[in-house]
C-alpha cells in the first residue's frame, strides 16, 4: 500500500465526464489499497473567465477581492469531483485551502505558503475518505483567502505531499509527462523518462509551464520525489530525479524552453559614469518590476546603452517608470519592443562540454534569425530573438541537437 497526492490540472477536470474519468482512476488507486490526497484546478479556461469578470468592472482590481474571485474555481471542481466519487460508492471529502489550513503569508495572488495543518487530513484519510483539495488557494494570518500565482495548484499538491509524507507526488495533466521541449511546437519532442530537479527548475523558469516554478522549488527542498503523467493516457511519465539518483551520463542538452511573455526596452545615449546601471535599474526593481535580462554596451562616442527585459504584462509600468528616468539622467532616447521571445537550451550535461553556444548560434544564423541578447549560466543559454522567428528557432535547434525520437531515459 502506498500514499500518493494526485494533482489533476485544468484540461483534466474540464468537463462533467473528464471529472467522471479522474474518479474512475481514484476508484482504481483505491482499489489497489491505496491512499489518495487528490488535488485540482480549477476546470479549464475558469480562471481565466472569472479574471476577465473582474476586468470588465475595474482595470485593476484589489488583490485580496481577485483572490476571492479566483479562488472559487477550484471550489467548484472539489465538490463536482467528490459527487463523482460518492456515486462510485468511494468515501470522499472535499476541502478548500482555509479549511486544511494551508497557511500562506499575505502576498495576495503570489502568495507562498508557510505552514499546512496535516493533522486534520491525517484524521480524513484514517477514516478511509480521499481527502479532496482545492489547489491553488491558502489563507494568511487573518483567515483572508489567498492565491499561489498562476499555475500554483502544482505547488499546492507538492506542498501537501511534503506535508503528509507522501510516498510520490503525482502531477497528472495533458500531455504524457515532461518533454523535450513544448510538444504542441515540436512533434517530434521527445518524452523524458527522468529529469533532474536542477534542470527542471531551469525549464520551468525559462517558459516551460508544464509544471509551476516554485513546485519543482518545493520538491528539491523536501526531497519530494515528483511525477508528471497523462491523465488521459497509462503511461509512468516523467520522474524528477536528484542529480545523484543518474546512472547514465548526463545528456548534454535535456530540453529547450522558450517564452513569450517578455518585454525589451532600451535606455540609449546614458552618460557612462559609475552608478547608472544602478540609477536605471534600481527604482525598476524597487516598483516591484522583475527584471530578466539585462545587457549594457559602451557605444563609440563613450555613451552607454542599457538594455534589459521585463515581463510583457509590466511593459506599460516599466515605460512610465524608464521615461522619467531617462529625462533625469540625461540618456538620448528609450524604446520598447513588446515582439520579442526568449528561446533557451538547457541541460546538465553543458557544464563539461564547450561549443554548445558557438552550435546555437551557427543554427540560428543558418536560419537567418538575428540574435538580440543572449546569457548564459552554468546550465543554460538563452537569446532573445524576434517574436515572429520563435517557432522556427525552436524546431531547428531542436533538431541540429538530436533531440527528437522514442522516449529514453533523460
Ligand atoms: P495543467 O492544466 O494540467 O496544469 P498546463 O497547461 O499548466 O497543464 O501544463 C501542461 C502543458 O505544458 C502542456 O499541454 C504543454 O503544452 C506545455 N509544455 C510546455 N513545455 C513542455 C514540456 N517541455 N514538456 C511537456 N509539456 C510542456
Ligand atoms: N486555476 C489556476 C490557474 O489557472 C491554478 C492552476 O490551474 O494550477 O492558474
Ligand atoms: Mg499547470
Amino acid at each position: 500500500m502506498a500514499f500518493f497526492v494526485q494533482k489533476f490540472g485544468g484540461t483534466s477536470v474540464g468537463t462533467v465526464e473528464r471529472i467522471e474519468a479522474v474518479a474512475d482512476r481514484i476508484v482504481a488507486s483505491r482499489a489497489a489499497g491505496d491512499d489518495i490526497v487528490v488535488v485540482v484546478s480549477a476546470m479549464s479556461g475558469e480562471t481565466n473567465r472569472l479574471i476577465g469578470l473582474a476586468e470588465q468592472i475595474q482595470a485593476q482590481p484589489t488583490p485580496r477581492e481577485l483572490d476571492v474571485l479566483v479562488s472559487t474555481g477550484e471550489q467548484v471542481t472539489i465538490a463536482l469531483l467528490s459527487m463523482a466519487l460518492h456515486k462510485r460508492g468511494c468515501a470522499a471529502r472535499s476541502f478548500t485551502g482555509g479549511q486544511v489550513r494551508i497557511l500562506t503569508d499575505e502576498s495576495h495572488t503570489r502568495a507562498r505558503i508557510r505552514e499546512i495543518d496535516s493533522e486534520r487530513i491525517k484524521g480524513e484519510l484514517a477514516s478511509g475518505s480521499v481527502v479532496v483539495v482545492a489547489g491553488f488557494q491558502g489563507v494568511d494570518e487573518h483567515g483572508n483567502i489567498t492565491t499561489l500565482g498562476r499555475g500554483g495548484s502544482d505547488t499546492s499538491a507538492v506542498a501537501l505531499a511534503a506535508a503528509l509524507g507522501a510516498d510520490e507526488c503525482q502531477i497528472y495533466t495533458d500531455v504524457k509527462g515532461v518533454y523535450t521541449t513544448d510538444p504542441r511546437v515540436v512533434e517530434d519532442a521527445r518524452l523524458l523518462r527522468s529529469i533532474t530537479f536542477e534542470e527542471m527548475l531551469e525549464l520551468a523558469s525559462l517558459g516551460a509551464k508544464v509544471l509551476q516554478i516554485r513546485s519543482v522549488e518545493f520538491a528539491g527542498k523536501y526531497k519530494v520525489p515528483l511525477r508528471v503523467l497523462s491523465s488521459f493516457e497509462d503511461d509512468p511519465g516523467t520522474l524528477i530525479t536528484l542529480e545523484d539518483d543518474k546512472e547514465m551520463e548526463a545528456p548534454i542538452i535535456s530540453g529547450i524552453a522558450f517564452t513569450r511573455d517578455e518585454a525589451k526596452v532600451t535606455v540609449t545615449g546614458v552618460p557612462d559614469v559609475p552608478g547608472v546601471a544602478y540609477q536605471v535599474l534600481g527604482p525598476v526593481s524597487d516598483a516591484g518590476i522583475e527584471v530578466d535580462v539585462i545587457v549594457q554596451n559602451v557605444a563609440a562616442d563613450g555613451s552607454t546603452d542599457i538594455t534589459f527585459t521585463v515581463k510583457r504584462q509590466d511593459s506599460e509600468k516599466t515605460r512610465a517608470l524608464v521615461a522619467g528616468i531617462a529625462e533625469r539622467i540625461g540618456a538620448k532616447d528609450v524604446s520598447f519592443d513588446k515582439k520579442i521571445a526568449k528561446v533557451s537550451l538547457v541541460g546538465v550535461g553543458m557544464r563539461s562540454h564547450a561549443g554548445i553556444a558557438s552550435k546555437m548560434f551557427k543554427t540560428l544564423a543558418d536560419e537567418s534569425i538575428n540574435i538580440q541578447i543572449i546569457t548564459t549560466s552554468e546550465i543554460k543559454i538563452s537569446v532573445v530573438i524576434e517574436e515572429k522567428y520563435l517557432e522556427l528557432a525552436v524546431r531547428s535547434l531542436h533538431a541540429a541537437f538530436g533531440l527528437g525520437g522514442e522516449p529514453g531515459a533523460g
